[in-house]
């Protein structure tokens, strides 16, 4: 016992003693803040951070020191998924989950979805809502457990009774019970100040609301509003003292504007937007998540038979079609839009699709790489340490095999992930 002390003792001081620098030598590298293609550029990764960004090849002299040829690549920041959801995904039984699933199943199902989300290049997400499972995959990730993007999570997502994601939706009424604040189901003034709290204890990092219908729940409506203004206020307000910003689900428009003059900081997938609740958004500073990838997929798994359950399909045909031409004529409007995909809906690891969606609706491929890293970055408050490769933030690294801003779709095929200075895919 005590020589194998010895022996990692020695072992820490080999590897301390000897820290290696990583060069990468990048024929094209991304600036993110100025929205332009450098070209030749070497980057220098010293422990987790970024040490060093220096114009020209400049490779490593001392022995110790490893450099990655990545003269043919073009090198961007590691990138942000700002809604996906990292502890399921969607198949024929999801709907029996909640009873045959424990939370053990819950995670080791999770832990596939999250190596898959950083192979895609994705080292970094919000995860808007799931069991609170969420909560120990983030810790699980942070903690170098196991491999994945970080996680800032909400934890379990907050609605009305029968709202899009009151737990017990379409359950026997034997089963049900009487699901509140600490399940995530408000009714009250009450009941969102607890909600919230119950949440910061609990772990989460931010807040979900479901301020709208959807389209997978069990439930009639894919578009009513669920929660009065006063409530969203009191969650947003509530959040914000403990430093936690709020995303709201929404297809319906009068229950975004409920969620705008809440105080929300982002409306997800946005579907019915009228042209009145786009200039809301542009006054708030309210951020549109286009989620384009996932309307696509409830669209096309709606034409399976039996994928959903019955009252689930009209809902997922009206609505999928619509979240691509709403997001675009948003983006013309000048409403600020920040990169999320609502994967879990989807398959984990396609994330990337999304930017040739946005681009097929006008949106400049260099502007959704911006949405993807520097915007999603400042909504996180993670400005200064993450979505740029820039001296002194995090080395989070990825690179594709194209230029992204000619073809954007080698966006869907990362070839190389380096998460706080460790390679996860060469
Ligand atoms: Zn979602």
């Amino acid at each position: 016992m005590k020589r194998i002390h010895i022996l990692v003792f020695l072992l820490l001081i080999i590897t301390n003693s000897f820290a290696q620098d990583t060069y990468l030598l990048c024929g094209k590298l991304i600036d993110t803040k100025k929205g332009i293609v450098k070209s030749k550029q070497t980057v220098v990764v010293r422990d987790n951070k970024i040490f060093d960004v220096i114009e020209g090849y400049k490779p490593s002299v001392k022995k110790e020191d490893a450099t990655i040829d990545l003269k043919d690549k073009v090198v961007m920041p590691g990138l942000i998924d700002m809604h996906v959801h990292i502890e399921l995904e969607f198949d024929k039984k999801t709907r029996l989950n909640k009873y045959i699933l424990n939370e053990s199943d819950i995670a080791f199902n999770a832990v596939g979805f999250a190596k898959a989300t950083l192979s895609s290049g994705f080292t970094t997400v919000r995860d808007l809502g799931g069991t609170g499972v969420n909560i120990s995959i983030a810790k699980a990730i942070e903690a170098g457990k196991i491999p994945g993007p970080r996680v800032f999570t909400a934890g379990k997502a907050l609605a009305t009774t029968g709202g899009h994601a009151d737990p017990t939706n379409g359950s026997s009424r034997k089963l049900i019970g009487d699901p509140g604040p600490k399940e995530g189901v408000v009714n009250s003034i009450e009941d969102a100040k607890k909600a919230v709290r119950y949440r910061y204890k609990n772990g989460a990092d931010c807040i979900k609301i479901t301020a709208t219908g959807g389209v997978l729940s069990v439930a009639k409506s894919g578009d009513n509003p669920q929660f009065t203004v006063e409530e969203i206020k009191e969650i947003c307000n509530t959040a914000n003292d403990y430093g936690m910003h709020v995303a709201a689900h929404a297809h319906g428009d009068e229950g975004m504007q409920r969620a705008i003059l809440g105080g929300v900081k982002t409306i997800e997938h946005g579907t019915y937007m009228s042209d009145e609740t786009m200039e809301l958004m542009k006054k708030y500073n309210v951020y549109l998540v286009p989620t384009i990838t996932a309307g696509k997929e409830v669209e096309e798994k709606a034409k399976v038979k039996g994928f959903y359950p019955d009252i689930v399909v009209p809902k997922a045909l009206a609505v999928g079609p619509q979240i691509q031409g709403t997001f675009g004529r948003a983006y013309k409007k000048g409403v600020g839009i920040v990169f999320g995909t609502d994967a879990g809906v989807f398959e984990h690891g396609y994330n990337g699709k999304e930017f040739g969606y946005m681009v097929e609706v006008g949106m400049p491929a260099m502007e959704t790489i911006q949405s993807a890293t520097i915007t999603a970055a400042k909504i996180l408050k993670k400005e200064d340490e993450i979505g740029q490769i820039k001296k002194g933030f995090y080395a989070d690294i990825i690179a594709v095999s194209e230029n992204p801003i000619d073809k954007i779709e080698t966006m869907e095929n990362v070839v190389f992930v380096m998460k706080d200075g460790m390679i996860y895919k060469q």
